[in-house]
């Protein structure tokens, strides 16, 4: 996962670009089967239209007698992301109009966008800016607007039923790692170790696409496959150094929310669960939105809404590279990924074969009260709930304990063919 970073990270990942598409067929070449939608520009997706591809030719910033200070070549990041063309003498103040720079962190280069409301832009770090004292600047911004497509990569894991459990994730951010190549790897080893298993029930859709956009793309494209997706989950910035943050979907009593969240906390004990939109905002949105109401939760590891330096410090600019992700953060959040699925291929509604109440010594399931009080009690409220009612997810809600401890009670219910 990390060799994938270090070789896609710098390229110039704008929602539609030659670069985004470069990373994309690169990532194909990862698996068998990845198959890459297409949309041309102009198209309409429900309320929104694929924008135009973009290109950033040349862009600079001098001083009026030639010394460079501010060079797309060195960093992507210096240019606006679809800012408009502009070549021309500017006055200090006009600069300063056009010239973005990170509100915290003064030595970094801020990511800024302008997708639908354009104009043009450079990005500097704080420390440049306050050196600028001038009176006039040559700025040159070589970018152009072509007809192009966007592109959305998906691998399909076809499981036994056709119901299906969709994971997302952003492969546009232009030099920048956390936000969210490291979704993007995580998703793709988790879709390859899927690959290589046996048949699961459900069938996985992995969606690798430009943020926002690309999601309406895609589902506004492919709407007779909403009904089938009946759980999902964003994966977005998995390398940082901090616990994993899981947030629920707009549908808080939905299947997928009880199951995840009620196994999370077993599989990285510092992990934390908040409600919608309360972690951070992304592509689930798409898929929890009206008329699509698929239960998208979000896995990353967002700090607290509470910390100064949320979501992550490096968050959005120039300092998001290789160095603030490892290797090891990227296989444990893989791990938890596909610890989440087990989970929830297990997430079956448990039919009792018995009436009453089991004889449990009889059946050598029985936990001995006075050395095991706290399992003596469990194992009853869970057979109690065992009832063709209740899927094991809404028992451990019911009973607030892990969604693993249910399994283990509901596997040896099952083993004794109860
Ligand atoms: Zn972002």
């Amino acid at each position: 996962m990390l060799d994938l970073i270090e070789e896609l990270w710098f390229l110039k990942r704008d929602i539609v670009s030659d670069d985004f598409d470069r990373a994309l067929y690169r990532l194909a070449g990862e698996v068998p089967n990845m198959k890459i939608h297409q949309y041309p520009t102009g198209e309409p997706c429900w309320t929104w239209r694929i924008p135009e591809k973009w290109t950033c030719h040349e862009a600079y910033l001098e001083t009026l007698d030639g010394r460079r200070l501010i060079d797309y070549g060195d960093n992507p990041l210096h240019v606006v992301s679809y800012s408009l063309p502009y070549e021309g003498v500017v006055t200090r103040q006009e600069l300063m109009e056009h010239l973005h720079v990170h509100p915290r962190m003064p030595d970094a280069i801020p990511f800024v966008f302008k997708y639908y409301d354009r104009d043009w832009g450079l990005c500097a770090s704080q420390t440049l800016r306050d050196s600028l004292n001038e009176e006039r600047y040559r700025v040159v911004i070589r970018s152009d607007f072509k007809p192009g497509t966007l592109k959305v990569g998906e691998v399909v894991v076809q499981g036994e039923s056709q119901k299906t459990f969709v994971i997302v994730a952003h492969l546009c951010h232009p030099a920048m790692v956390n936000d969210d190549l490291s979704g993007v790897v995580v998703g793709l080893g988790a879709a390859k170790a899927l690959l290589a298993g046996s048949q699961p029930y459900y069938t996985y859709r992995f969606l690798i696409l430009p943020e926002t956009i690309g999601s309406v793309a895609y589902l506004s494209h492919n709407e007779a496959l909403i009904p089938d997706m009946v759980g999902g989950l964003f994966l977005e910035m998995l390398g940082n150094d901090q616990p994993h943050a899981l947030q629920g979907s707009y549908m808080p009593s939905s299947q997928a929310d009880r199951c995840l969240v009620s196994a999370l906390g077993v599989l990285d004990p510092d992990s934390y669960c908040s409600p919608y939109r309360q972690v951070i905002n992304n592509d689930e949105r798409q898929f929890n939105a009206p008329g699509v109401r698929i239960p998208m939760l979000s896995l990353s590891r967002v700090e607290r809404r509470s910390s100064p330096t949320w979501p992550y410090p490096e968050y959005h600019s120039s300092l998001d590279t290789p160095a603030i992700v490892t290797q090891e953060r990227l296989e444990a959040s893989k791990g938890i990924v596909l610890e989440l699925i087990r989970s929830w291929e297990r997430n079956q509604y448990v039919v009792n074969k018995f009436k009453g109440e089991i004889f449990c010594s009889g059946h050598g399931i029985w936990i001995d009260y006075r050395t095991n009080p706290e399992g003596h009690r469990r194992l009853f409220e869970i057979m109690e709930r065992c009832d063709g009612e209740h899927s094991v997810a809404d028992i451990a809600v019911e009973l607030n304990i892990p969604f693993q401890a249910v399994w283990e009670v509901v596997e040896k219910l099952h083993s004794k063919d109860l």
